[in-house]
């Protein structure tokens, strides 16, 4: 119906973008961020991380969010900083919610031109899947356990405000902290958990997303217009797993995203002519 048509017509400025980071990042993560895409998203982009820094709130017009959580890579703290990028969103008004991690890159236009494909006055939750199987929680309970997908965080995951609002009774105002301690998951999984649970929906693959989990070199680079996220991971067991794309060289850009940015954005002031 024409309402719903009404709905999709969405632009940037209906989308609250959260970025996942700690102080440990500040210096290896964040300037290329702020370089690159979040130019793009300035006035939608909050990051939540551990530490108030007036460098980054001045870069960022005031868009850091010292959570207070501890910056320990342990699953209670990144769920304490997921439970607050959450009730930002809901404060927010905006009609989607969309996570990132801080090794993510989002390519802002074909987020929005992606969720004009959804109505926001309907649940979803967009993702992509990181495990080839479902999860069951309690785990042995195959008959009464709750069967579930959840959308990898590394990957960037949106909801819409209607899902958002469906599990605001066990998520809001703090108690998404209180069921990932419960159920023992990371922040992501304890979300889709949440989602399946009380929300009306399942997820919605969307193959778009992309973590370090895949191997970025075999994305091709005239497919890099078409997706939603990318990653990198600079060292891992096999090296470095970086898109390939064309562009500055590596010791200047060892994450490609300089070059990323200027492959769909040729027209930035960085970019060579
Ligand atoms: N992170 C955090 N505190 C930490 C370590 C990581 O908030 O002590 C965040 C980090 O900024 C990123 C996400 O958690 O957004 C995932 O971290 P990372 O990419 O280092 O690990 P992965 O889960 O990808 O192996
Ligand atoms: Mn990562």
């Amino acid at each position: 119906n024409s309402e719903s048509e009404q709905n999709k017509n969405i632009t940037l400025d209906d989308i609250f973008i959260g970025v996942k980071t700690t102080r440990y990042n500040q210096k290896s993560r964040l300037p290329v961020i702020l370089k690159t895409w979040f130019q793009l998203a300035k006035n939608q982009t909050w990051f939540f991380t551990d530490i108030d820094n007036p460098l980054h709130q001045n870069q960022t017009n005031g868009h850091m969010v010292d959570t207070k959580c501890s910056p320990l890579h342990e699953r209670q703290h990144l769920c304490c900083k997921t439970a607050v990028e959450y009730d930002h969103f809901i404060n927010s008004g905006k009609k989607w919610f969309c996570h990132f991690d801080d090794d993510n890159y989002v390519n802002v236009p074909r987020l929005v031109e992606e969720l004009r494909k959804y109505d926001p006055m309907r649940p979803w939750y967009l993702g992509r899947t990181s495990v080839f199987n479902p999860m069951l929680y309690p785990e042995n309970e195959t008959e009464s356990g709750e069967v579930f997908w959840f959308a990898t965080f590394g990957a960037g995951m949106c909801m819409s405000r209607s899902l958002a609002l469906q599990i605001l009774p066990v998520t809001g105002g703090g108690r998404f902290i209180s069921i990932c301690n419960k159920l023992r998951y990371p922040d992501d999984v304890t979300m889709g958990y949440i989602v399946g649970r009380y929300g009306k929906v399942g997820l919605t693959v969307v193959p778009q997303f992309h973590s370090h989990y895949e191997e970025l070199r075999f994305l091709p680079a005239d497919s890099l217009r078409e997706q939603l996220s990318l990653s990198y991971e600079l060292q891992n067991r096999k090296g470095r797993n970086v898109l390939d794309v064309p562009g500055f060289n590596t010791v200047y850009d060892p994450t490609r995203f300089m070059s990323l940015h200027c492959f769909l954005f040729p027209n930035e002031k960085f970019c060579p002519r």
